[in-house]
Order: structure tokens, then sequence, then C-alpha cells
């Protein structure tokens, strides 16, 4: 790399660091303004009687820092995700999770359109070989999405008429460090990765969410009946422990 391709790089990652910073800052009865970087994901921890241009010079003075751990991470996360085969490669001959099996990806621009192959062990997209990365995943996201939503309805009507939990609302969310959650007003969120999943965590994740509408709480009650209403929850929580939703999409 030329010296002044190296300048151009590190104005743009000070850039991008930048721009992370401000559309991450959460303001709130916080001590001290302090800047964290995780999984890659910046946030900004801003006390409520910090003005803006107190702000912006922290911002500033901390943006060399920022801008170096957003880039290990990324590299670190782009190695894990290399070395785990549940990690989605999206290009032709690439691999994706599907339903806890990996699937391997095939770009096919003469097919009528992006399904699984017959003896299930590949997904053929509807694309040419040659496709960019941003395609094969933008078609692949919205098909593992189209999967979860029918999943989802199907499993938590199941699990609402089983336990008579109901919920006000279910929607996807695209988080990357939860698979689910539960508010205070009784609306439920699941993570659409879980469709990478083995069917099993998806059931037991809904479980876990339908229950915090009785038990707001990670108390001994709370687990009795999770393990009460699904008793594989020991064996999928200890599979759990080794899955990180951001390394597999
Ligand atoms: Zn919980």
């Amino acid at each position: 790399m030329l010296p002044s391709d190296r300048l151009e790089r590190r104005a743009e990652l000070l850039e991008l660091a930048r721009r992370s910073c401000w559309d991450n800052v959460v303001r709130g009865r916080f001590k001290y303004l302090r800047v964290s970087v995780r999984e890659g994901r910046v946030r900004v921890s801003c006390p409520t009687r910090v003005g803006q241009s107190e702000l912006t010079r922290f911002i500033e003075a901390n943006l060399e820092k920022v801008a170096t751990w957003m880039h290990l991470q990324k590299i670190m996360l782009e190695n894990r995700r290399k070395a785990n085969p549940m990690s989605a490669l999206l290009c032709d001959g690439g691999r994706v999770a599907y339903e806890g099996n990996v699937l391997t990806l095939r770009c096919d621009p003469n097919i009528d359109r992006t399904r699984i192959s017959e003896d299930a062990k590949e997904l053929c997209v509807k694309l040419a070989a040659t496709a960019r990365r941003e395609d094969v995943s933008a078609i692949v996201q919205k098909w593992l999405k189209e999967r979860f939503a029918e999943r989802m309805a199907e499993r938590v009507s199941f699990w609402v008429n089983k336990t008579g939990l109901q919920p006000k609302k279910v929607s996807a969310s695209n988080a990357k460090t939860l698979w689910g959650s539960c508010s205070r007003n009784g609306s439920v969120r699941l993570s659409w990765r879980l469709i990478c999943l083995p069917p099993a965590v998806f059931d037991y994740i809904i479980v876990h969410e339908l229950v915090h509408l009785r038990h707001f709480d990670h108390s001994k009650a709370f687990w009795e009946e999770v393990n009460a209403i699904y008793p594989e929850t020991p064996s999928v929580r200890r599979y759990l422990k080794n899955v990180r939703a951001a390394d597999l999409f």
C-alpha cells in the first residue's frame, strides 16, 4: 500500500468512527462521559448535564482510539467468522446456516426463485455466479427473514396455546447480541437470526420470553417455570453458550 493510500484509509476509518460515535450517543444519568466498543459496535454514554460542545470535544479527543478499536474488533470478528462453519460466507460456493444445518450457496441465474435444493444440501440463489457479496447477502437475508417469519408465527401460536401466556405483540428484531427480549408492556421481540439455529433453540427462546410475561426477572421461579414448560432448556442453554448471533450472519 502506498503511504497516500494508507493516509486515505486512516481518514476513512476516523470518519467512520466519528459517525459511529454520533449515531450511538446515549444520554442518561451517567457519572462520566464514556465511550466503549463491543463486538465492533460503539456506544457513547453521555451524562444529561453535558452540552454539545463538550461532547464534541470528547468525541474528537477519543477518535483515534475508537477507530483503532473498531478496526481491530472488525478483524477479530472476521477471523472468528471464517473459523466458524456456522458463519455465513456469502458467495457462490459459500455457506449459510439454516435451522441448524449448513447449506452450500449455489448461485444460478436460471432458476425461478431462491429455494432449497431437493437434496436439502444447497440454497439455490437466483443470481449470477459472479454476483457481488452485497447482492448475495441481500437475497439470502430476505429468504432467511421470510422463513423466520413463517416459523415465528407457527411456533409462537403453538406456545401461546400451550402455556396460555399471551404477549401483546411479537415482532422480529435485528439484534446481534440478544436472541429475544420481552418488554414491560408485554411485547416480545425475537432475533431473525434464530432461523439459523436448530428449531429447539427457537422454541426455547419463545418459551423464555413468554415466561417473562409472568416473571419479569431471572429468578428461581422464572427458571422453574421455563424448565417445566420446556424440559430441554438446560441442553439448549449449554448449546447457546458457544453461539453468537453476530457470527452467524
Ligand atoms: Zn430473560
